[in-house]
């Protein structure tokens, strides 16, 4: 019983943290989104193409989750964008402490929309609110169309799943149908974004829900 007790104290402590980074982000008129994914799922490669797209337009920052190792947030700098690389230390989520410690580092009043690298994992990241504005899933098609029913969790909380490689279709054993179904089985208001940032095949759709989330954050109806 006492160890429910801890955890419950863990989690709440962690939302009243949310809470805090989401004022300070209105605040400062941050829209952000928690991106998750296992690993190698193409969580950076998506951020990568959508600075491609939008930075001429839009003002970006990153916060770059990983367990050890900065190559990411060195790959995102490249482009120009302010970002803070948070090491977890083994860790593997993100949780909202970290975030507001990230905060200090960025130019907040500069950036327009956040986007949080999560750590690549599957399970936890879905029990550590961080304050986010929208929660993005992305899976890719060499893992298999069973995730869904493996991470029932994550796929839930979603608000949008994006189906990444899908140009790999034709050489994988992956059913598209079978994956969009237990999608929807769990989650009736998650969209699924097929794209690859690759060859670039759905990332103009991607960005189109990009630019309308944040149309809608700045001008609330
Ligand atoms: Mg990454
Ligand atoms: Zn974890």
């Amino acid at each position: 019983m006492m160890e429910i007790k801890v955890l419950k104290d863990i989690l709440s402590a962690n939302d009243q943290r949310a809470k805090e980074n989401r004022e300070l982000m209105d605040r400062n008129g941050i829209f952000a989104i928690n991106i998750t994914a296992s690993p190698g799922a193409g969580k950076t490669s998506l951020i990568m193409e959508t600075i491609r797209q939008l930075k001429a337009k839009t003002k970006i920052g990153v916060i770059e989750g990983d367990v050890s190792s900065s190559i990411d947030a060195e790959t995102v700098a490249k482009e120009g964008i302010p970002v803070v690389q948070i090491n977890t230390g083994g860790t593997c989520h993100l949780d909202a402490t970290m975030l507001s410690n990230a905060f200090d580092n960025l130019p907040l009043q500069q950036i327009d929309l956040l986007f949080i690298e999560n750590v690549g994992n599957l399970i936890c990241p879905a029990s550590f609110a961080l304050g986010e504005d929208r929660n993005v899933l992305v899976a890719s098609v060499p893992e298999g169309d069973d995730k869904p029913h493996k991470y029932p969790v994550m796929f839930s909380n979603a608000d949008l799943v994006v189906l990444n490689k899908i140009d790999l279709l034709p050489h994988v054993d992956f059913d598209l149908q079978a994956f969009c179904e237990a999608v929807r089985g769990l989650n009736e208001k998650a969209h699924i974004l097929e794209i690859s940032c690759k060859t670039g095949q759905g990332t103009d759709r991607w960005v189109e829900w990009l630019a309308n989330q944040l149309s809608a954050f700045n001008s609330p109806s």
